[in-house]
């Protein structure tokens, strides 16, 4: 490895955290669909800071918006109205069927509203219980609720107990679901595509029983829409693509093209739930990171972000699966717009570092998947060039 980049990552592993293994690249500079390490080699990313810089790297309208905003006021407490946060909320709301938004300042931290919210619903509304039901392979992030949320054992070692009420079922089976409801239910929370869990879509038929369900019962269905919302099914939300509508869901990572921030909305019915001092934040939908997220929608309506991910993914879909007859170690080509992955029979950590060194940035999911989240820019000259490298590091590892 070269001299500069060594001596950059020993600095790092002296006084930051081990809580990741990080590839051992540092990363300087992007653009567009490109970034550049420390060296000055460039990498072609399928990756997006994990489904976060929706606009790609350098994009010229959110780079004056953030350099605009942050002359005038990057922050000033919910003291007081903002006309950025105002703003937002009114285009959140006017692209959904929601009605109120809480902001806050990243994914976990808006599952952490939606399991106070459920729970504080519940209560106004006279229930016995407040047990919450989760699916098998979800994430939902890492604070003492969200990883509870979470149904994955990895997650959950050495951190017991845990928060008591949470409970569950495997994905995409309503048989399970029915029957773990019980009077005590108040919600269910759900990714309508598991992402960290392995690219794993929930059926249309499955989430039209859960809504009827949670209809019946009186149950909240609230969706983590943290890394398949705001447009990477190639709606702005992905229960738009199911056409299920929650009564809850959460945001975050594209949300804002980069600068933190989390969102959860629900409709005027819920809302009632939270009184003023029942949830707050900080930071939550301050003026930098809300003015970033209205341009955010602005590039996603007004310059074909949306029709681009609709229609560069079924392109996308088509490369992969031709790319799955040349490569048998491929079992399966799954997931929608650019939210897609590859389960492979061969280990999928070596195809990955096999890719960084050629010059393309991919992720993981689950243990057998490869996931492909790019910006919501990429177009189909950006997929050959992925496919191209993805082909020749396949063919090395098999
Ligand atoms: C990333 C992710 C989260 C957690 O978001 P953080 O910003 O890391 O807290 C929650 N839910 C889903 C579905 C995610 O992909």
């Amino acid at each position: 490895m070269a001299e500069k980049m060594k001596q950059l990552i020993e600095r790092g592993n002296k006084v930051v955290m081990k809580t990741y293994n990080r590839f051992p690249i540092a990363i300087e500079c992007g653009n567009s669909m490109y970034v550049w390490d420390i060296e000055g080699k460039k990498y072609i990313d399928f990756v997006a800071g994990i489904a976060v810089n929706s606009l790609g790297y350098a994009n010229e309208a959110l780079e004056r918006t953030i350099a605009e905003q942050a002359m005038k006021l990057i922050h000033c407490s919910n003291l007081y109205y903002t006309e950025p946060q105002i703003e937002l909320a009114e285009q959140l709301v006017a692209h959904s069927d929601f009605d109120k938004v809480f902001f806050c300042n990243s994914g976990a931290e808006s599952i952490e509203s939606a399991l106070k919210l459920a729970r504080k619903y519940a209560k106004m509304k006279g229930k016995a219980g407040n047990e919450i039901i989760t699916m098998i392979h979800s994430f939902h992030g890492r604070t003492y609720g969200a990883v509870t949320a979470t149904g994955q054992d990895k997650y959950h070692k050495g951190l017991e107990p845990l928060m008591p009420d949470i409970c569950y079922v495997p994905f995409n089976d309503f048989e399970a679901l029915e029957k773990a409801v019980n009077e005590k239910t108040c919600a269910i929370l759900m990714e309508p595509i598991q992402g960290e869990g392995g690219i794993l879509p929930a059926d249309k038929e499955y989430l039209q029983k859960v809504r009827k369900l949670c209809d019946e019962k009186d149950i909240l269905l609230m969706f983590d829409e943290v890394q398949c919302g705001v447009g990477r099914t190639g709606n702005l939300f992905a229960y738009q693509t199911f056409g299920v509508v929650p009564d809850v869901a959460t945001f975050a990572k594209g949300l804002a093209g980069g600068v933190p921030i989390g969102a959860m909305m629900t409709k005027d019915f819920v809302a009632q739930a939270f009184q003023p001092g029942d949830h707050a934040s900080t930071f939550g939908g301050n003026s930098l990171a809300t003015a970033a997220g209205v341009t955010v929608m602005k590039e996603l309506f007004e310059n074909g972000l949306l029709e681009n991910v609709k229609r560069t993914g079924v392109y996308m879909t088509e490369q992969l699966k031709k790319l799955q007859q040349k490569h048998p170690c491929i079992n399966d080509v799954r997931g929608t717009g650019f939210m897609q992955g590859i389960e492979l029979s061969i280990p999928t950590g070596d195809v990955i570092n096999k890719c960084i060194e050629l010059g393309l940035l991919l992720v993981g999911a689950g243990h057998d998947v490869i996931r492909f989240v790019p910006p919501l820019i990429a177009e189909e000259r950006h997929i050959d060039a992925m496919i191209e490298i993805l082909d020749k590091a396949l063919t090395i590892c098999e």
